[in-house]
């Protein structure tokens, strides 16, 4: 362990380098270019340590880069890690990495560019000193998570089916716990269709889409339980087309958050009953949308890697603590197949997406050695 924190001690300086290039290099999901540029320098450093990957290029997004350590043990461990922020192109030139006292800023410095460095960092680590130890290592970068990944989410699952298990590098949240629970969340449509009349001269031969919408919303709002965690939102709502027309068509946009797939099936259904129903005699209603991000529940993987994890913290002298966080991540798309997973193992920060988002300098090298570490214990575990 003295080895491994010596090793990773005297790397600290270059691998910040590193951190700074890529804080310094925008990526964001809708514009690809920027987040193959980041992509670049992942695989540049890939190289240096004599890591091999491979390329899996996108239509649309950016490449998904897939490096593999061979370990000599069976199975394998999956690290993964979004490239993508949530700031717009040109952030990086109005407010470049920079450093105040302990504290790291720039976008995406915690969310999460610091969380793929101390991935390649604790995975040299591990390959360097702990080779005759470990089982594969599988290192994803991703490049869409940021809008819910919709092009990853596939390459997620598939990486991860056979997985002994699978560390999210997310942010550490403030407090310095990891999380393992996250919300899912949905996008939801209702179109309505009614039919047009003159409002004052015929009101009576229109059906209105608009009165139908709003008693449906009425009804909808009333499934929202914030003790159990279930929130619904009307995000956009649109109908009409004059102030003296019975309204033809209507539609709400919602998003639907949840702890559990089980709270989302059943409000689902109950939305459809809700849908289904015509308040208005003769409009007409459909739902569409989908399950997006997957909720990340505490089951039993999950619960026994974070023993590991508190196990690898103990021996590292401090004490690991768990949280579970209402924002939807990766980390649920691997969870919900039954994957052991742990979120949040990123070094600590916080106000991500915001100007003053930050990552806390200290908390750099000890949480690269508790992820190394971490899968060292997990390892031992499930021999
Ligand atoms: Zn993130």
């Amino acid at each position: 362990m003295q080895d491994m924190k010596k090793f990773l001690e005297e790397r600290q300086a270059s691998a910040i380098d590193f951190l700074e290039k890529l804080v310094n290099t925008d990526s964001s999901a809708t514009d690809k270019h920027s987040v193959n540029q980041v992509g670049e320098l992942i695989r540049r450093r890939l190289e240096l340590e004599g890591i091999s990957y491979e390329v899996k290029r996108n239509e649309d997004f950016g490449d998904t880069i897939i490096a593999t350590i061979p370990g000599n043990r069976p199975g394998k461990v999956l690290l993964m890690g979004h490239m993508d922020t949530a700031f717009p192109i040109g952030t990086a030139k109005e407010r470049p990495f920079s450093r105040k006292g302990d504290l790291l800023h720039g976008p995406g410095v915690s969310d999460m560019k610091s969380g793929l460095v101390i991935m390649m960092e604790a995975a040299v680590a591990l390959k360097e000193l702990a080779g005759d130890k470990i089982c594969d290592l599988e290192l994803l970068f991703t490049p869409d998570e940021e809008i819910g990944s919709p092009l990853s989410r596939a390459t997620i699952q598939e990486r991860a089916e056979n997985a002994l298990a699978v560390f999210n590098l997310e942010p550490g949240r403030p407090d310095g716990s990891v999380v393992t629970a996250r919300k899912g969340s949905a996008h939801l449509k209702i179109s309505v269709e009614g039919k047009a009349a003159h409002s004052g001269a015929f009101i009576e031969k229109g059906i209105s889409a608009n009165d139908e919408l709003a008693l449906k919303m009425i009804e909808i709002k009333k499934l929202m339980d914030v003790e159990k965690g279930i929130t619904v939102n009307f995000g956009k709502i649109e109908g009409g087309i004059g102030n003296n027309v019975v309204s033809p068509s209507a539609s709400a946009t919602i998003h639907l958050a949840f702890w559990t797939e089980e709270q989302y099936d059943q409000t689902v259904g109950a939305i459809q009953k809700i849908v289904d129903h015509s308040y208005v005699s003769g409009s007409k209603s459909t739902l569409s949308g989908k399950i997006g991000m997957l909720p990340m529940e505490k089951h039993a993987g999950v619960e026994t890697l974070f023993r590991a994890v508190e196990r690898a913290g103990r021996e590292l002298g401090h004490n690991v603590t768990e949280q579970r966080t209402k924002g939807a991540a990766d980390a649920g798309f691997t969870a919900s197949l039954g994957i052991p997973t742990i979120c949040g193992m990123g070094p600590v920060g916080g106000n991500w997406h915001g100007v003053d988002e930050y990552m806390e300098l200290e908390t750099f090298g000890p949480r690269t050695l508790l992820l190394a570490t971490s899968i060292l214990q997990y390892l031992k575990q499930v021999d």
